[in-house]
């Protein structure tokens, strides 16, 4: 049985459910008891093996999902969310997210539209469209079955500044548009969704505005990072991996890892690999295909990054953008 913290009146039921896939470890979400209100932060992902082990640790703990009084979401990810309109067709509860999660988890018409078009035209400006069919049919297929993959509830907006139960809500994008945490000052407890992970960062996921434009991911997780660092937390409880007490020193090796991605990526380009695919192959190789969204975001993320920080420039050719060093 996973360990219960207590402070007060307060309790957390940590729910962890571990996969062996990439550097995720688990995929965590946690019931927060408030004296007579049981809130659940995140909702796990949409698979049988998961349903069964949310109800099995429900059951343990001695609740019921008639018992969640309402669901925060760190973020619109799948797999923080995919409990949500099972609980749903159970009992009707407020679902809280920050405001440009929203048309993400309705899975607006508009908004899917926005994105494929913003997809194709990135993968084509960065030279890559004929590696992303993948990826392109993956955005198609959720347009065309978003009747059964959508919210199916009105959810309540939250954005920086809100407070929630004894939660302080804090914007923190990078992650993703949408990624918020939650602090509660009493216990200082911290639910930082995909910000902040024990054993190594999550990506700074590729993604666009609200007019369609490129977002610059990983200075938005940079800055993100350094907002995190300033809570004096007790313990922090992140999407995946396990719950940790240091902060400081976790925080600071997430920003280390930042670091280090983008002068491996200058250096890239310094030794005269001068394209998206030619860095993401120098680094990658083979994986480049096989993972093909995850390292081309990576890429596409830190030369933005690189060129904000004054590092590289780049140039439009016919077959995509070229970067350059500055000297
Ligand atoms: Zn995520």
């Amino acid at each position: 049985m996973s360990p219960i913290i207590k402070a007060g009146k307060k309790e957390i039921y940590p729910i962890l459910f571990d996969i062996h896939y990439g550097q995720m470890k688990s995929i965590n979400c946690y019931l927060y008891k408030n004296g007579d209100t049981l809130t659940l932060i995140d909702a796990g992902i949409d698979f049988p093996a998961f349903h069964d082990f949310f109800h099995g640790k429900l059951m343990e703990y001695g609740f019921t999902v008639h018992d969640i009084d309402q669901i925060l979401l760190t973020h619109h990810h799948g797999d923080h969310t995919g409990m949500v309109n099972r609980i749903l067709s159970q009992k009707t509860v407020p679902i809280y997210a920050h405001f440009l999660a929203i048309e993400r988890l309705h899975l607006t018409k508009d908004y899917q539209l926005q994105k494929l078009d913003f997809f194709k035209q990135l993968y084509k400006d960065y030279g890559c469209l004929h590696l992303a069919g993948r990826r392109l049919a993956k955005i198609e297929k959720t347009l065309q079955e978003s009747e059964q993959l959508r919210i199916n509830a009105a959810i309540i907006p939250l954005q920086d500044g809100d407070i929630v139960n004894d939660f302080h809500v804090k914007a923190v994008p990078g992650h993703s548009p949408d990624s918020i945490l939650f602090y509660d000052p009493q216990t200082k407890w911290l639910f930082a969704g995909d910000l902040v992970l024990y054993t190594g960062t999550t990506s700074a996921l590729v993604d666009h505005d609200q007019e369609g434009q490129l977002l610059p991911t990983v200075m938005q997780y940079q800055q993100s990072l350094e907002i995190c660092l300033q809570y004096d937390a007790s313990m922090v409880f992140a999407g995946h991996q396990q719950p940790f007490v240091s902060l400081q020193e976790i925080g600071q090796r997430n920003m280390d890892r930042i670091a280090f991605q983008l002068q491996r990526i200058v250096n890239k380009i310094a030794d005269g690999y001068d394209t998206a695919l030619a860095i993401a192959f120098a680094i990658y190789g083979n994986r480049t295909e096989k993972e093909f969204s995850i390292i081309i975001s990576e890429i596409i993320g830190y030369t933005l990054y690189a060129e904000m920080n004054g590092l590289i420039t780049k140039e439009m050719h016919d077959d995509g953008w070229h970067f350059f060093i500055i000297n």
